[in-house]
């Protein structure tokens, strides 16, 4: 799936470029998009991998070096994810057509329906594309005129 970065994306991006180790209630304040959007995006970033690694950053004074359980509050702080390192390759996603699946060099062909876009290597691409989906296409379009 071709996945195309908006602005909400971009403004978290950079500003966990600035200081990777924000919360995301920090990130909801800088960037005024709201805590759970943020967590949302985070999320969907590391699964494009765009988001390389989440570190927690660990006080190691605080690790009890005799206990057995010295690894359980490393474990918690992984999981509260409240401190992390962003490691960002860039901001373009490789786009694939939709259609025949092959890269898109250059600009790609967009077709545009409802709240979707779909990118295409080719006008051809696009244009079987829109053949083979049109009822899928005017039901999505009729759905979103009734919203
Ligand atoms: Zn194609």
């Amino acid at each position: 799936m071709p996945v195309q970065l908006d602005n909400t994306d971009v403004v978290i991006l950079k500003s966990l470029m600035e200081d990777g180790r924000k919360s995301f209630r920090a990130i909801s304040r800088e960037t005024k998009v709201s805590t759970p959007t943020v967590k949302a995006r985070y999320e969907r970033l590391v699964n494009m991998g765009l988001i390389k690694s989440v570190k927690p950053e660990i006080d190691l004074s605080k690790v009890d070096k005799g206990s057995k359980d010295a690894l359980q509050p490393l474990e918690s702080l992984k999981k509260q994810k409240k401190h992390f390192h962003v490691y960002i390759e860039g901001l373009k996603v490789k786009l694939k057509c939709e259609f025949c699946r092959g890269p898109i060099h250059g600009k790609p062909k967009v077709l545009k329906f409802a709240n979707f876009e779909r990118f295409f290597c080719c006008t051809q691409c696009r244009a079987s594309y829109k053949d083979k989906h049109s009822g899928r296409i005017e039901m999505l379009k009729e759905q979103y005129r009734k919203r």
